[in-house]
């Protein structure tokens, strides 16, 4: 694997299992020191880049709250000096209902976690890259419903729409200090997230499947790699950018 982030720091969120924790493993193999953070447990993911022989730190956040997400960019800084590279990945689904059905504390949740989640990273991040003066990249996980509804998750829509939004102001805001922002917009991946709403919602394993082109849901790390790429130097003119990785589920 190309080593075309050594020397560079990067802070992965939501990095326990799925997208996150492919993106962590992937960074590390290609050289960079990795803060994989998660409010869940993440040893397994720190176990699997040092028996590869790389290297990083855990660490326990909530991307809702700002004082967890300001130390979590600290612990990057007071570990590893620097920082480079974010992947804002963290995020929850919702149990499905109707609008007018929503329950509104988990409305609250789904926006506090999946949209002020990625603004306060977001917030943190580029205040850190800022007072570096050496640019840097970011990536926020927003969904294929971040473009088109998806029935019965209007939270959830609404916070992947939001990311977008932020996305494209960041970009446009720090792009002379040599700062990129962008999105990656999955489509039905294979993580804990999608196993847990099919095994509530028996229905979406016949619908999900079947809603995209070649009938296979996408593996986290092909998911994980469009992040990465975007976060890399190859990607350098690239900026404000929605990267849809659905295997064309949404253009048919
Ligand atoms: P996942 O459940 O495996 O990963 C999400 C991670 O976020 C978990 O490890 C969880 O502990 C963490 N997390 C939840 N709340 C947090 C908080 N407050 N602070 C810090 N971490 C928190 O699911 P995944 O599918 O890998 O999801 C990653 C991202 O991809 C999410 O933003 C999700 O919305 C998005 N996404 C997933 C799919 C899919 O089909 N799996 C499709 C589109 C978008």
């Amino acid at each position: 694997m190309e080593r075309d982030f050594e020397g560079k720091v990067v802070i992965v969120t939501g990095a326990a299992g799925g997208i996150g924790a492919a993106a962590s493993r992937s960074f590390a193999a290609r050289g960079a020191k990795v803060i994989v953070a998660d409010i869940a447990a993440v040893d397994e993911t720190t176990t699997a880049i040092t028996d590869a022989g790389g290297e990083c730190a855990a660490c326990r956040v909530d991307v809702a709250e700002n004082p967890s997400v300001e130390a979590m960019v600290q612990l990057a800084l007071d570990t590893y000096g620097r920082l480079d590279a974010a992947f804002n990945n963290a995020g929850i689904s919702h149990k499905l209902a109707s609008l007018h059905e929503a329950d509104v504390d988990e409305w609250q949740r789904v926006i506090a976690i999946n949209l002020s989640g990625a603004f306060l990273c977001l917030r943190a991040e580029i205040a850190a890259f800022v007072a570096q003066g050496t640019g840097g990249a970011i990536v926020c996980t927003s969904s294929g419903a971040g473009i088109v509804a998806a029935p019965m998750q209007a939270a959830y829509t609404a916070a992947k729409h939001g990311v977008l939004g932020l996305v494209k102001v960041a970009a446009q805001e720090y792009a002379r200090q040599s700062i990129r922002v962008n999105a990656v917009l999955p489509g039905p991946t294979d993580t804990p997230m999608l196993r847990a709403s099919m095994r509530d919602n028996p229905f979406l394993e016949q619908i999900i499947p079947r809603s995209t082109p070649t009938g296979v849901l996408a593996t986290p790390e092909s998911v994980a790699e469009a992040a990465v790429w975007l976060c890399s130097d190859a990607a350098g003119a690239v900026s404000g950018a929605s990267l849809v990785v659905d295997g064309g589920a949404l253009c048919r």
